[in-house]
């Protein structure tokens, strides 16, 4: 058998992407479906930064990198940590990783025993649960509220804090909500990291994308340099999904530790890779056109949906995503997200994927043209009309 260790990270076997993997494999098989269940550019990579990988195998950069990352790699990325919170960040505070993710499950590892309590608050991104439980720790989920725009409550946070409780993990701006957690919010769950001495995971990885809202990053804020880790990525800002790299921020002494991970699992970034992040990083390569690309389409598919009965917006200031309240109509979330595919082979994640405080609604991905954003818009529609 493979170890509990193994089959403790997604427990029930369930992970949340059924709806999205059925509605995959049918597209593939030449089904015409609209994919709105996955946070993936319908865009290629820049091409200056495609030209930069393709040249640096021509000059063959095909070896073993540091195992934290390039050095000018993590100059470039702890220049953009600076320029985020105003603080100045050396390269010793920055670790490369293969993606975001990669630096989520660093950090829990970095922060948590077995047997220690974190909290994430919900609704979530779908791999934290997973992520904390792969570090051995318990968890509580805290609930933001549809209400509060899905900000959380910080003494909703401080009453889930228990003698063992060591890491909180924070994600502005939010997948799937689309919250952008104001300064208010932020300074209080800054206050409660500092006096129950806390880490703080703070998933920053929609920052160029916050809509109207200014995205604050509460490293800057005081006293939380020495406790925070940013979790950073270009898979989103730079349009580098596939290309598998992003990277973490924390205090110099726990990236010092954490490089030994690095030597235990990716050994290092691919070296190309590499390479053609610098120059986008240093070059911001395609960041303001994707940043203006999803504004313009959350601000489409927003005036689309605003008229409806049956559903409401919330959150969706920022990020990727748009929230639909469906609890108006009359089936649950996932046989909502079931039907509608059905129905109008349009595929949406069910709320349930991010935790029950997402259970009355649906996400729909901003990664469509707002051609195709507003024609789901009216299947939306359609369908509601004829099963609400
Ligand atoms: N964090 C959040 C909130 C995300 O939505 C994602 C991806 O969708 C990630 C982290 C991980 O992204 P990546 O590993 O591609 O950097």
């Amino acid at each position: 058998n493979p170890s509990s260790r193994i089959s403790g990270i997604t427990p029930h076997g369930k992970d949340g992407w059924e709806v999205h993997f059925a509605a995959m494999t049918r597209k593939q098989a030449g089904e015409d479906i609209m994919m709105l269940s996955v946070g993936d550019h319908d865009f290629d990579t820049p091409a200056k930064t495609v030209e930069a990988c393709v040249a640096a195998v021509r000059q063959g950069r095909h070896h073993y990198t540091q195992l934290a990352g390039l050095p000018r790699l993590r100059a470039a990325m702890a220049a953009i940590s600076a320029q985020a919170t105003g603080l100045e960040t050396r390269p010793d505070q920055v670790i490369a990783t293969p993606g975001g993710q990669l630096a989520l499950f660093a950090a829990a590892q970095a922060t948590l025993d077995p047997g220690d309590h974190a909290i994430m608050i919900a609704p979530y991104y779908a791999t934290y649960p997973g992520t904390f439980r792969a570090a051995g720790a318990d968890f509580t989920v805290v609930e933001a509220r549809a209400e509060d725009g899905f900000e959380p409550r910080a003494e909703a946070i401080e009453a889930a804090i228990r003698d063992n409780t060591r890491t909180l993990l924070i994600n502005t701006p939010n997948n799937p909500t689309g919250a952008v957690y104001s300064p208010d919010t932020l300074e209080a769950i800054a206050a409660l990291c500092r006096r129950h001495d806390l880490w703080l995971i703070s998933d920053e990885v929609y920052w160029t994308l916050p809509g109207s809202k200014k995205h604050v990053s509460p490293r800057a804020l005081p006293g939380m340099a020495e406790r925070t880790l940013v979790i950073n990525s270009m898979s989103k800002s730079h349009g580098m999904t596939g290309w598998r790299i992003g990277w973490l921020t924390a205090p110099a002494d726990l990236v010092a530790r954490l490089v030994s991970l690095n030597l235990v699992t990716t050994y290092g970034l691919n070296d190309f890779v590499s390479r053609a992040a610098i120059e986008a990083l240093e070059n911001a390569y395609g960041v303001d056109e994707i940043a203006e690309r999803y504004g313009a389409r959350r601000k489409a598919f927003l005036d689309a949906v605003r008229g409806f009965n049956d559903i409401t917006v919330r959150g969706s200031q920022g990020g990727m995503y748009v929230m639909l309240d469906i609890s108006a109509v009359d089936f649950d979330c996932e046989q909502f997200a079931w039907r509608f595919l059905e129905a109008e082979k349009v595929a949406v994640m069910p709320g349930l994927s991010f935790g029950e405080a997402a259970r009355s609604h649906i996400r729909i991905s901003l990664c469509q043209s707002e051609a195709v954003l507003h024609e789901a818009a009216d299947r939306l529609r359609r369908f509601i009309a004829g099963y609400g």
